[in-house]
């Protein structure tokens, strides 16, 4: 079945009396390179067990399904149930769930189809719910191998920038904590249907089996890059003194830079990740 082919998923669609969601960010692929490029970038072999995130008709499930080991799918549109069922007829190693990514209890679902085995995530993201999902599962502590995700090109500036540029914010120390990401590929506008107002990108987070970066307490390091990247244009000792999410006087803060070494009208964003965790290590236990 070639879902990719325009010509061969609309009719099919249509018979089924499909009526794309904006709300729901249906926007499906149409391009076979940019299917190839997820698929041979995931290094899915018959031991994979894969997580899709919002399979639409599809697509990118049945290439999944035909190698990996296992194939778990969750879908929020109730419309596109039969459509994947019978899309996806030909494969037992295949779990459809109709249910909201934000919503469902992830653990009991990864410990009821996966166990303890490792597993991949797959997805054509809903740009609406980026962020959330791909913070979601990192914060779950879920063993997550490495996601292929296409997401929206911004999002993915975010997620690849270095310290210092205007790019540079909470969603790179959060995504950098745990994986180290990978551009894969570029998908434009006309490589879906309908065709989404932005450009998108796949990339791949690689996600850290050991962690390079030691914090004594996560939760409030997370709170300090909230700080830090919530008022980017004051020093780093005034957004940290002044911060709602935090309590750290002014000394504190100046006695921690002083050791680390930086020059104490330093911002922020200019810390990499390694840095804001020695800071978060020296305020923190
Ligand atoms: N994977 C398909 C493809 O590549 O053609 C469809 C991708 S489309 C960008 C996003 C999919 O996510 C849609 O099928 C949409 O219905 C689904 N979706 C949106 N919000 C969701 C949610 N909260 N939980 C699960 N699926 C969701």
């Amino acid at each position: 079945m070639k879902l990719y082919n325009k010509s061969e998923l609309m009719p099919l669609l249509e018979n089924f009396g499909f009526n794309f969601s904006k709300t729901l960010g249906q926007n499906f692929l149409i391009d076979k390179n940019i299917l190839d490029k997820i698929i041979d970038n995931s290094n899915i072999n018959k031991n994979t067990n894969v997580l899709e995130i919002g399979p639409g008709a599809g697509t990118l499930t049945y290439e999944l399904c035909k190698r990996a080991k296992k194939v778990v799918a969750i879908e929020i549109d109730k419309a596109l149930i039969p459509i994947l069922e019978h899309n996806l007829s030909e494969f037992n190693n295949f779990t459809l769930i109709n249910d909201n990514i934000m919503k469902i209890d992830l653990k009991e679902l990864i410990d009821k189809y996966f166990g303890n085995q490792k597993f991949i995530i797959a997805a054509n993201l809903p740009y609406y719910i980026t962020t959330p999902i791909i913070m979601n599962i990192f914060e779950g502590g879920f063993n997550v191998e490495s996601m292929i995700l296409m997401i929206q090109k911004e999002v993915a500036d975010r997620i690849y920038a270095k310290p210092g540029t205007k790019d540079y914010g909470a969603l790179t120390v959060g995504v950098g904590f745990y994986a180290s990401p990978e551009i894969i590929c570029q998908a434009p506008p006309h490589c879906f249907t309908p065709q989404p107002k932005v450009s998108s990108v796949v990339i791949k987070l690689n996600v850290y089996e050991k962690p390079p970066y030691h914090v004594n307490n996560k939760e409030m390091f997370f709170k300090m890059v909230k700080s830090v990247f919530s008022q980017r244009r004051k020093t780093l000792v005034n957004s940290l003194s002044g911060s709602p999410f935090i309590y750290c006087d002014k000394t504190q803060i100046e006695n921690a830079l002083k050791t680390m070494g930086p020059d104490l009208k330093i911002r922020g964003e200019k810390l990499d990740i390694g840095k804001l965790a020695e800071l978060s290590n020296y305020l923190f236990k």
